[in-house]
């Protein structure tokens, strides 16, 4: 065990002395000046380095090793990309500079907003949402200004059990009532019983597609004429874009108002929470309603318009997450439209490759096909009581990070694996034959190593539960 740095720190070692010459008497209230020193640790200067070098490679990272998270998307994130985030030009420039000397950045913004919209079929975007599930709440926000607009009191948003959780979230923050929607045994959505559930009242219906079970669905022309001709819109959730990319556009196929998840589908590390970037797209129709400002040229020169009547406001301070928004735009610079469309190829691939090799054995709830990602509900194959949590587990004493469990929650002891575009073969089949190993070598021979893991991990089984309502974070 690595320890804390307060049990490192000793009054005799030192790396670095502060000392602080600046007069600050005057700025401070005395009510809020400290009566004490604060008990900063004192370490030596190779001691300190050592423990952040040491915990570092305790990190499960892309950097490291297979990372197959399901619906989390821990794709490539090329390294030169983080370079470009951190150049001065960039990184030093403060949101309340006039627009005058700004207008590379506001190049940048405007320049992916278009790319967007090529990409997605879209007419307008905003990057200011600061993630998936904002990008929707905009999203849902855009919705219902916009059938005030009209006169119209449509307060019903149908949602799919096979959407994402954040669907019902959003839409519920945003006021509206949810309608949920069983899907069927393959994963679809059946028109029929979808039309049965189109009263006046509906606004729109919020379609993840990819869903979370890793299926394309196959009825949205369908879907779209209902919905349409009983006035209704159609939500295109999309966080997993990098299934699609190229082959298909959601505004083509008739939705209206979509998010894309840049820190899942246009390179951005991401997990621990952020920061991210969830731009929000709609049809010409919508753009009134989008997020002030709005990024806009005129005369060659670049400036933000916040005199917009019908707009829903701001979703987040100045412009989003700029430094998410320009990786986004590097990557697809970088990859260009047929680079893109590979990634996506790719990635649809190698989900279908290790789909193939598992199916036989594990039991796959959804079909013979994925997209980007597929989900193995293995119960039936499991000995001994072994559960989908210990093969989680199980999986870190080989080194890998494990995929996501237990979701969706349709589909019982689900692992959701998404192995992204980038992975070899070798990196497929040597995962394959692992997970393949746990489930119904040792499940049936070795009950209790699997029960009991991880072995090999600097903690064991954590007490998930009791961490999450009684975190210790303070210092001691
Ligand atoms: C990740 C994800 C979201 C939510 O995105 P956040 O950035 O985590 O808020 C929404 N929908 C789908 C399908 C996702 O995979």
């Amino acid at each position: 065990m690595e320890k804390l740095l307060n049990e490192l720190s000793s009054e005799s070692k030192a790396a670095y002395a502060v000392s602080c010459d600046v007069e600050i008497d005057c700025a401070v209230p005395e009510n809020l000046k400290r009566k004490t020193a604060p008990g900063l640790p004192s370490i030596a200067e190779n001691d300190l380095l050592r423990h952040f070098t040491n915990l570092s490679r305790k990190n499960y990272a892309l950097s490291t090793t297979f990372y197959p998270l399901g619906s989390c998307t821990m794709k490539y994130n090329p390294l030169i990309n983080e370079r470009i985030a951190k150049l001065d030009a960039f990184s030093h420039i403060h949101p309340c500079q006039p627009a005058e000397t700004m207008q590379g950045a506001l190049e940048i913004m405007h320049g992916l907003e278009k790319d967007l919209c090529e990409i997605s079929g879209m007419d307008s975007f905003s990057l200011q949402p600061a993630a998936g599930a904002q990008g929707e709440f905009a999203g849902l926000l855009i919705i219902a200004k916009y059938f005030k607009s009209i006169k119209q009191k449509r307060t019903k948003i149908i949602v799919p059990d096979s959407a994402h959780g954040t669907n019902p979230a959003s839409a519920a923050l945003a006021g509206f009532e949810i309608i949920p929607l069983k899907s069927e045994s393959d994963g679809s959505i059946s028109p029929e019983k979808l039309k049965a559930l189109l009263t006046p009242e509906v606004a729109a219906i919020m379609l993840t597609v990819p869903n979370t079970l890793g299926v394309f669905e196959k009825n949205i022309p369908e879907i779209s004429k209902a919905a349409h001709a009983n006035g209704t819109l159609l939500y295109y959730d999309g966080a997993n874009l990098n299934a699609v990319m190229g082959i298909v556009r959601p505004g083509d196929m008739g939705f209206d108002v979509m998010h894309i998840n840049l820190h899942k589908t246009f390179s951005t590390p991401h997990g621990g929470g952020g920061p991210g970037a969830g731009p929000v797209g709609v049809k010409a129709f919508l753009e009134p309603f989008l997020p002030v400002p709005r990024i806009e040229n005129k005369n060659g020169k670049y400036f933000l318009n916040y005199k917009k009547s019908k707009s829903i406001g701001k979703m987040k301070a100045f412009f989003g997450n700029f430094p998410i928004i320009l990786r986004a735009y590097v990557y697809i610079k970088s990859l260009g439209a047929k680079g893109l469309k590979n990634a996506s190829v790719q990635a649809v691939l190698n989900a279908n490759y290790m789909l193939a090799k598992l199916k036989d054995k594990i039991n796959v709830p959804a079909g013979n096909r994925c997209m980007h990602e597929f989900v193995l509900s293995p119960k039936a194959a499991l000995q001994n009581g072994v559960r989908t949590l210990d093969v989680a587990k199980r999986l870190l004493d080989y080194g890998y990070y494990a995929p996501t469990v237990y979701f969706p929650l349709i589909v019982e002891e689900a692992i959701m694996i998404e192995p992204t575009e980038t992975e070899s073969k070798e990196t497929l089949d040597a995962f394959i034959e692992t997970i393949s190993k746990i489930i119904l070598e040792e499940s049936a021979q070795e009950p209790q190593k699997v029960k009991d893991a991880p072995a090999n991990t600097p903690v064991a089984r954590l007490n998930e539960v009791e961490a999450a309502r009684k975190p210790i974070l303070k210092w001691s």
